[in-house]
């Protein structure tokens, strides 16, 4: 950590792809790609970071094939640091989950119909053999529920296999991120995160959030994870994406963010401003002049107007899904950006501030 400003943090995170500032955003690249930016695209944005997940690219096209690449890195042409997920939030993805054994969680693969027991030994190869730079445990994620027995289980098991994930096989230059669980009891986070912090991981995600509870509930589940983690270790907000809610938690402690939020909405033509959401498929666009955002340096905004990017929306052009995507990520990028620099100089709460009222 470099620098406090409250309970903000200011940190940098040695990956052997490159030293990554904190507070961090990164994209999400699901299959191996953030959906319709090109890596040059990225790092133009000043993306340092993203994110990919382990299961997807084990059931297509098969882990052996990024493997033969060198590596995901290789894989996807993206030079910064790679954090892969285990595959436990897909548990919460329709199709498919077949269920949870005590050994790992039994997944259909969306594609051919074919049964995969994923357990932390084989998530841990897996990501491995990827070659990603922070690898995430298996963890038993449930949906949204108010069921303690369920989320007790959930606890138990995502501990048992943080064990076994880290025991699977010999240390090497990948980090290992631990996953807290609990669901939005307080107790359960607090049990999960104070276990996990007992074992030798060099960072934790907060799971589990972001998936239908109210706000309160998730701030109090976060406060309970976050207070029982350690302090010199990084902390990962696993898919949170709203101006204001990063924020939030930044002043909580929160290191590292990931979201589809930058690029969903990009896709869908609404582009996010320092004055909010734009939805660019509006008419009053049409003849308007000015980039995305005045100021903004990303390759949409210097390049392209508001009138074109409406064109390009309204003849329903993918080049438009492009377009709001790196200006959204660039958006993210840069408040993080001036997050480090508030929380450097004392002045995170005035940027906190800015943001509370932002949708
Ligand atoms: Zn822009």
């Amino acid at each position: 950590m470099v620098a406090e400003d409250g309970g903000a943090r200011r940190g940098v995170l040695k990956t052997p792809h490159g030293d990554v500032e904190t507070p961090l955003f990164m994209p999400v690249a699901t299959k191996g790609t953030v959906k319709a930016v090109p890596p040059n695209l990225l790092e133009d944005a000043c993306v340092t970071a993203l994110i990919s997940n382990a299961l997807h690219l084990y059931l297509r096209p098969g882990v052996d094939v990024v493997e033969r690449h060198g590596g995901i890195h290789r894989f996807m042409n993206f030079h910064g640091a790679i954090f892969t997920d285990s595959g436990g939030f897909q548990m919460l993805r329709e199709g498919f989950l077949l269920g949870v054994r005590e050994e790992g969680i039994l997944f259909r693969s969306p594609y051919d119909g074919s049964r995969h027991l994923i357990t932390p030994a084989r998530s841990r190869e897996m990501q491995a053999r990827l070659g990603s730079d922070v690898a995430m445990a298996l963890d038993h994620c449930p949906h949204y529920s108010h069921d303690r027995r369920l989320m007790e289980k959930a606890v138990e098991r995502t501990l048992e296999w943080a064990v076994e994930f880290i025991d699977a096989m010999p240390r090497g230059s990948q980090m290992l991120f631990g996953i807290v669980q609990g669901g939005v009891f307080e107790d359960l986070r607090e049990r999960c995160a104070s276990a996990l912090a007992e074992m030798d991981f060099d960072g934790y995600g907060i799971g589990g959030l972001s998936i239908g509870e109210t706000r309160e509930e998730m701030l109090r589940a976060l406060q309970a994870s976050l207070s029982h983690l350690p302090e010199e270790k990084p902390r990962y907000f696993m898919g949170l994406g709203s101006p204001p809610e990063i924020l939030e938690a930044v002043a909580m402690g929160v290191d590292i963010f990931d979201s589809v939020y930058p690029t969903r909405n990009g896709r869908h033509a609404t582009a996010l401003t320092s004055e909010g959401r734009l939805d660019l498929r509006k008419g009053r666009y049409a003849g308007d002049m000015r980039p995305i955002e005045e100021g903004c340096d990303c390759y949409a905004c210097r390049n392209f107007t508001r009138a074109y990017i409406r064109h390009l929306i309204s003849e329903d052009e993918i080049l438009a899904k492009t377009l709001v995507s790196v200006h959204n990520i660039r958006f993210l990028t840069s408040l993080m950006e001036r997050t480090r620099e508030a929380i450097e100089e004392g002045r995170f709460e005035e940027l906190r501030k800015e943001f509370a009222g932002w949708k």
